[in-house]
This record gives C-alpha cells, structure tokens and sequence, in this order.
C-alpha cells in the first residue's frame, strides 16, 4: 500500500511515522510497472531481433553454400565444354585430313586416266597413219 494508506498511527507523512506504513509515493510503483513493461518488451524485441540475426545468418549461409555449389557446377559445365570443345576439333582436324585424302585419291584417279587417254590418243593416231600407209599402197 503506497502512500501511507496503510498507516495505523495516524501520522501524516513518513518521518512522522511510527508504524512502519509504506509511504513510497503511488507514481514511483506506476513508473516501476511501466518501467518493467517496457524492459519486458525490450526482451521480446530482443528475442524477435535474436531469431531474425539467426534466420539472416542461416540464409547468408544458405547463400553461401548455393553459391558454391552454382560455381562447382559451372565449372564443371565449363570442363565438359572444354571437353567436347576438344573432341570436336579432334573430329574437325580428322575430317579435314580425310576429306583432304579423297581429294588428293580423286586427282590422282583424274590423272590417271588423263594419261590412258593420251597413251590411247597416240595408239589411235598410230592405227590411222597405219591405215593410210596400206591404203597408199
Ligand atoms: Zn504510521
């Protein structure tokens, strides 16, 4: 009881008082009720702040792994790629080296027969001046 309601020695304040009554004035219990109000919701804003430091540092390690696992992958993605890159220049410099055969097998069938057809021209050329030598007499 706060400002000596409780008095049973009829004083009429607290150095007068011989009963041992609380003379604490009302406002200081108003303000001490506020006050732990006030911390208790500090507490809970602290609990709120707490979770919220704990989600963010969860997700920042979330973050993190993801990011790891996004650079692992494109750098596995870009060791295939290198891979294949490789195996098709390997297919690119066979095909050219194989194209470049044919050609030099065509060439070589062209003069070939290049070279029947004259050798053929000169046995015609022979066979006439023959004709003409036994048509002459
Ligand atoms: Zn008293």
């Amino acid at each position: 009881m706060a400002d000596g309601k409780d008095c049973k020695c009829w004083a009429h304040g607290e150095c007068e008082c011989g009963c041992g009554a609380d003379w604490t004035p009302q406002e200081i219990y108003d303000l001490r009720s506020k006050l732990k109000e006030a911390e208790e919701k500090i507490s809970a804003r602290d609990g709120y702040i707490g979770n919220l430091e704990s989600h963010l540092k969860t997700t920042e390690q979330r973050l993190f792994q993801a990011e790891a696992e996004k650079d692992d992958a494109e750098r596995r993605w870009s060791e295939i790629a290198d891979s294949l890159q490789k195996k098709i220049s390997v297919y690119e410099a066979q095909e050219k080296a194989w194209l470049s055969r044919i050609v030099v097998g065509d060439m070589d069938a062209c003069g070939a027969l290049i070279d029947a057809l004259k050798i053929q021209g000169t046995k015609l050329k022979e066979a006439e001046a023959e004709i003409r030598r036994i048509k002459n007499g």
